[in-house]
């Protein structure tokens, strides 16, 4: 049972609740889309996940209680994630980038100098991000759309048995939300993928399933179709005063 399980989750900022009591079942092999106005509390749940935020009640993941864990000993049960800004190594080429993703264990030195073979998991990992042409380019001079996918390739090559990506098409062409849409349903295959979006287009067309969050509950939870029908969601996007021009994109189109 590889799915991610959690029941209760709380998290507070000095007597500010974030995260209030979100229970969320993530199955493998699903691609969850998580939603919500700027505020919901989105990033927090996956900062608790991660063990960057102290959380109270309990997240599972492949039976293992993971609260209460160092970020250190949570990533290394398999869970991985993206931040809203990329943290690629920009000096370093997209190779280097992996190798040192993949490389823990083996010395700096191992991974920095210049290889004559390049490891399995790593070339595997650069043809499912389509950048091995690219491989040998500074990761700095990658375009945006780039950079976001060869984070997902260092978690791939961590073999990371759940992906959480906190809004990874934000600022794409319409194409390079397509192609990254393709590589997470790909990757939805093996793993437990969970997206932080707000482009209701994006998760239309990649959404396996949907979770609403707002004001730190879950308001919501089905498919794409369930979601949208959920007079609950119609009225947190088109009734509140939601911040920011993805939150009005969504209104116009949920
Ligand atoms: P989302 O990702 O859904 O936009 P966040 O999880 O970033 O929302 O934030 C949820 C709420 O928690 C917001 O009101 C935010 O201001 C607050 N918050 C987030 N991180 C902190 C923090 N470190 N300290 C205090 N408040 C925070
Ligand atoms: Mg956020």
């Amino acid at each position: 049972m590889s799915g991610l399980d959690v029941r209760g989750l709380t998290v507070a900022f000095d007597g500010f609740t974030a995260v209030d009591g979100v229970d969320l079942r993530v199955d493998s092999g699903d691609l969850r889309f998580l939603i919500g106005p700027n505020g919901a509390g989105k990033t927090t749940l996956v900062d608790a996940v991660t063990g960057l935020v102290r959380g109270r009640g309990s997240v599972r993941f492949g039976g293992t209680e993971l609260l209460g864990r160092s970020v250190h000993r949570i990533a290394r049960s398999g869970i991985g994630r993206t931040f809203q800004t990329a943290t690629v190594f920009e000096e370093l080429t997209v190779l280097q980038n992996l190798d040192i993703a993949a490389g823990a264990g083996r010395g700096a030195w191992t991974m920095l100098r210049r290889r004559r073979g390049v490891p399995g998991s790593v070339a595997r990992a650069l043809e499912t991000i389509g950048l091995s042409d690219a491989a040998d380019t500074p990761a700095g001079t990658l375009a945006h759309g780039q950079k976001q996918w060869l984070e997902i390739g260092m978690l791939l090559v961590q073999d990371v048995r759940l992906l959480l990506l906190d809004e990874p098409v934000a600022g794409m062409s319409h194409e390079e939300r397509q192609a990254t849409g393709e590589l997470l349903r790909g990757i939805s295959r093996e793993r437990t993928v969970v997206v932080i979006e707000h482009d209701m287009d994006f998760m239309r067309s990649f959404a396996r399933s949907v979770t609403v969050l707002h004001a730190g509950r879950v308001l919501s939870e089905g498919t794409v179709a369930e979601v949208q029908a959920d007079p609950r969601v119609q009225e947190v996007y088109l009734g509140g005063a939601p911040a920011g021009a993805a939150a009005d994109a969504a209104v116009q189109e949920v």
